[in-house]
Parts: structure tokens; sequence; C-alpha cells
């Protein structure tokens, strides 16, 4: 067992490695599972020359991680960001196997990653790394082997390029490949807004639990990506009161509630908000305010040991991958906040694009109420399994969700024979 302060100092695959190992203990599976499950499958990493704007060429690095086949195909985001390293990657795309285990999708995890700042660089410039990545990936990827989705700072725009790339090197349309596309090119109907539609849904259940209702409940949202600016839309309308809302370089905050309507029309296509008042507070100061619910929606390790004693939420409704450590998970628990973890509460995204790829399969699209009213079924059910797990095996929410997010793969994994 290693020392709490130590916990402290691990990366994020490290972490998730060591509560995988607990969860899978709890449920008396052996070592050789572990071992299996532990790193990806299949991990490719790839460099990529691309021409810039002013006739010189960048070579970007990126990664696609696979993390294990036994459900089915592969599933999850592409991430552009200048901090992305690969033990991230390799961490997310174990945490997207839990979501889609919770959710009871039909595939294992995976997930990409490239380090590049995209808020630097041009539309021309993009276009030319997307569809680099793809060439570079394309061996492994595809609608029946591992399917890339949107993630952060990555968008319908780029998931259409990509598209069009994988399209062109197969010699068919194949629209399956790759999911949170434009509408237009086979999108799915809610899936821009389905991460924080299925925040909105896990977190009204963990209110409810905690004895309060959304409606009327004062929020702190960190981050104002595709899933927090959503979520505060959505929220809003519901009657909760935004307090705080914060981006990359500041945070806003005043208890009677923040104007809404005006961030989400100033805001721009990165989320950033902090320019448009004047006294600012940090991201920091903000977490620690009072309110009822608190949700990260930005990065990760933004709830740590130094800062849980402190935060004044009832409930946290982790909204971003990764955004609490184990002892920050540890303390809210112990101060009896109840923590709504990252593969569960973000796996709306992951849901509807599942929703995206079958109608692709299929040839056939769904209305935005179809879309909704599964939605809600999937993730409900998947609260209270991870809910009633926690309770039976008396553990955090966390090594609940591992436990109830890793029993179909391991039970694959079984009848192939691998284990
Ligand atoms: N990137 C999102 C996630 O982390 C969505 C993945 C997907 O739609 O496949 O869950």
């Amino acid at each position: 067992m290693i020392a709490a302060a130590k916990t402290e100092q691990l990366n994020v695959l490290e972490r998730t490695q060591l509560v995988m190992e607990q969860a899978l203990n709890k449920m008396s599976y052996g070592k050789d599972v572990y071992e299996l499950l532990k790193e990806p499958q299949r991990l490719l990493t790839v460099r990529i020359p691309v021409r810039m704007d002013d006739g010189t060429t960048t070579v970007f690095t990126g990664w696609r991680a696979q993390h294990n086949d036994a459900v089915g195909p592969t599933k999850g985001g592409i991430r552009f960001h200048p901090d992305v390293t690969v033990e991230e990657v390799k961490a997310l795309s174990i945490w997207m196997s839990m979501k889609c285990g919770l959710a009871n999708l039909p595939y294992g995890g995976g997930k990409g990653g490239i380090q590049c700042d995209p808020r630097a660089m041009s539309m021309g410039e993009l276009e030319r790394l997307s569809r680099g990545y793809v060439r570079a990936i394309s061996q492994i990827v595809g609608p029946t082997k591992d399917i890339p989705a949107p993630d952060v700072y990555t968008n319908a725009q780029i998931m259409a390029w990509m598209m069009d790339e994988y399209s062109h090197i197969r010699e068919f349309d194949s629209p399956g490949f790759i999911t949170g596309k434009p509408l237009v090119l086979g999108g799915s109907l809610g899936r821009d807004s389905s991460t924080a539609k299925g925040v909105t849904i896990v977190m009204k259940e963990a209110a409810r639990l905690a004895g309060f209702s959304v409606q009327g409940a004062r929020v702190i949202i960190q981050g104002f990506g595709n899933a927090g600016s959503y979520l505060a839309q959505f929220l809003h309308k519901e009657g909760a009161i935004i307090v705080g809302v914060s981006d990359a370089y500041g945070a806003l905050y005043d208890p009677d509630g923040l104007d809404i309507p005006y961030l989400l029309d100033r805001r721009d296509s990165f989320g950033t908000v902090s320019n448009l008042v004047e006294n600012c507070i940090t991201n920091e100061e903000m977490l620690q305010k009072p309110c009822d619910i608190l949700v990260p929606a930005a990065i990760s390790n933004q709830l740590t040991a130094a800062n849980a004693p402190h935060i004044q939420a009832k409930v946290v409704v982790e909204a971003a991958n990764g955004p609490t450590t184990l002892e920050g998970t540890k303390i809210l628990t112990e101060r009896g906040i109840l923590l709504v973890p990252d593969v569960l509460a973000s796996a709306g995204g992951v849901i509807v694009s599942y929703f995206e790829w079958v109608q692709n399969n299929q040839g056939y699209y769904w209305t935005e109420q179809e879309v909704d009213e599964k939605l809600e079924a999937i993730l409900t059910a998947a609260f209270t399994s991870v809910y009633n797990t926690a309770q039976q095996h008396e553990t955090d929410m966390r090594l609940a969700a591992y436990m109830a997010g890793l029993k179909k793969m391991v039970e694959a994994c079984t009848y192939r024979g691998w284990v």
C-alpha cells in the first residue's frame, strides 16, 4: 500500500492502476486480470509533419491507445493539447473502458492525443494536422476496430476532416469511422450537448440523494468549454443559480448568480470568459467558494489533498476527466461530500457517440427526443449501479465505478480465454 502523501505524486496512469488493482481485488479477480488490464493492449506513437502557413515544417507527436477490445471495438476521443502525455493518453483509454462498461456499450476504451496548441494554429494548419494524424493511425482504426471522437480542443469540424481523410484512404464513404461529426455528415442530434446532458442527469440523482433539488441550487462550474458551457445553459434553464464559472486564465464569482446568457453569448470558441469582466478571481479561489454543487469541467488534478478540506459543496460532479486526486477523493468522501466520479458523470458523450455510430451503421437517423430518452435511461441505471456497489462494498464512489465499470470487460476476457 502506498502512503497517502506519495499517492499525491502519482501520475494519472499510476493513480488509475492503483484504483484498478483495488477494484479487481475487491471483486476477487486473479492477478492475471490486473496484469492484462493495467496498460492498453495496443499503443501507437506517431510523428506528424505539418507544413505551417509560413512555409516551415513542424513535426507533431501524437498517440493512439487501445485499452482492450474483448467487448468490441475500442472507442474514445482525440485530445489536442500542449501538455498531453503518453501516460495521460493511456489512462484516458482505460477510463473510456470504464465509461463504456458502466453504460453497457459494446466497446472497449481507446484514446488519442496530439501535443499541439490549437489556440495558436490557423484553420489550415489544424486541417493538415488532423488529416496527417488519420493517415498515421489509419491501419489500426476503423468503424469495426477503433472509433475516435472529439475531446479537449477538438470539435465537429476536426471530426469532419478526419472522416473525409479516412474515407479517401478506404475509397468509400465511412461515416462510422468517427463520431461527433457535423449533422450533415452523419452526426447525431444531441451529440454536441451530450456530455453536459449526462452531467445534468447524474447531478439530479446525486442532489436527490443529498436531499436537495437542482432547481434553486448554487452551482460552480470550472471550465467553460463544450461540457461547462452547455451545462451552464441547461442548469440556468432548470432554475439553478450559477455562482461561479472559469476558464484557463481566471474565474468569475457572484453569490447572487452570474449572467449566464451574456457569458454564453460572448465567450470565444475555446470558452474564454475571464476577459469579459474586470474583477476576476483565480480558479483556486473559486473552487473553495460556498456552493451546493461543484462541477470541475476543465482539466485534471484540480481537487487535491491541499484544497479538498476547504471545498464547501455538498455534491461534486466530475465533468472533466481526472479532476480529483486519490487523496482528494478520500478527503471529500470522509467529509460526507457525495462525489460523482468522472467515468460515470462524463459518460454522456460516449453514450451518444455510440448512438451516432449505430445510426451510421443503420443509415437511419433518430430524433433528438429518442436520443435524450435513451441517454437518460442508460445513465440513470449506471448511477444506480455505482451507488449500490458503493453501499454494498462500503467504498467511495470512484472505487465502486471502477468495479462496476470493469466487470463486463473481465467477463468478456474470461470467455475469450485471455485470463
Ligand atoms: N472524449 C469524450 C470522453 O472522454 C467522448 C468520447 C467518445 O465520444 O467516444 O468521454
